[in-house]
């Protein structure tokens, strides 16, 4: 499916996109313009600090490689509050979603799985930023086990049907990327593998607008870019079908304004899954920041799910 090269280089774009959008996050729509990777801002943090996103991710990436589950992601969510997991051993972000999930699942008194929210209004895009190795994890797997394990890898932090549908639409489409398929026809894939999993019609409804046949070319004052997890998926997809190269994808994504460095790594991860050999612009890896976890991590990720 992918290379182990592939692979590494499908965190890095990720990577980048979720530092490129940090000192920006939060600021309003055209209140700013950026045209690369810059430092501070938002966090005040250093240029080519990744935040939650990346590290959750990543959490996510060591969990699958040592074959781990929920609670062992759970485990390494707990750690990343102290600052593990981390551009420099210091943790400046985290959702509120996430945050209130870890310490409930950290009283003991419920199973990881059941640990996020189930409230409606639980419904951010805190489990699409974190959930794209399992696209690689699940490779071969049928539908039944594929939407068990994105469900358990999603409710540990967002237990809503909303949210549980955002992934899973999400990580199929990663996956039919992977296995070569256009945008269109992969989220088209997903969406009917979607539609027959006993999910309510009226939370399916919510995700109708991503099919519409006038969705790729909506306008910009069209896309909403909020971390809610209808909005965020939407202005990911929107951005990776109007990308013309991963410069391009990632600083559309991050002049979006709002939740910058979250919609940028979603849509930075749809499009690199699309486009495996792209690299992202020589300018922006050489000061990403890079940790002798962070790059172990990828690189034992990479060689269980990857081809030589
Ligand atoms: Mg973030």
């Amino acid at each position: 499916m992918a290379t182990q090269k592939q692979i590494v280089n499908f965190f890095e774009v990720s990577m980048i996109a979720d530092a490129l959008g940090v000192p920006v996050e939060f600021r309003p729509r055209d209140s700013y313009h950026v045209t690369g990777m810059i430092g501070h801002g938002t966090y005040d943090q250093p240029i080519g600090s990744w935040s939650d996103d990346s590290s959750l991710t990543l959490c996510l990436a060591e969990t699958l490689t040592e074959g781990g589950g929920p609670t062992q992601l759970m485990q390494k969510f707990t750690a990343y509050l102290d600052g593990d997991y981390t551009p420099r051993g210091i943790r400046f972000d985290i959702g509120i979603g996430t945050s209130e999930a870890i310490s409930r699942f950290n009283t003991g008194r419920v199973p990881a799985t059941e640990a996020g929210s189930r409230s409606v209004n639980a419904n951010g895009n805190g489990a699409l930023m974190r959930i794209a190795p399992l696209a690689f994890a699940l490779n071969g797997q049928n539908w039944p086990i594929s939407r068990q394990r994105i469900t358990d890898f999603t409710t540990v932090t967002h237990g809503h049907e909303r949210a549980i549908i955002a992934s899973c639409l999400y990580v199929e489409t990663l996956r039919q990327l992977l296995a070569g398929q256009a945008l269109a026809d992969a989220l088209k894939q997903a969406d009917q593998l979607v539609q027959q999993s006993d999910f309510p019609a009226e939370e399916l409804a919510y995700f109708d607008r991503l099919f519409s046949p006038d969705f790729f070319t909506a306008s910009r004052g069209q896309i909403r870019s909020s971390g809610y997890v209808v909005d965020s998926l939407e202005a990911a997809v929107w951005c990776a079908a109007n990308a013309a190269s991963v410069q391009h994808l990632i600083l559309t994504a991050a002049n979006l304004g709002e939740d910058t460095d979250t919609i940028a790594q979603i849509a930075a991860c749809l499009y690199a899954a699309g486009h495996l050999d792209e690299p992202a612009p020589m300018q922006w890896r050489q000061v990403l920041i890079r940790t002798p976890q962070s790059e172990r991590i990828i690189r034992e990720f990479a060689a269980k799910y990857g081809f030589r």
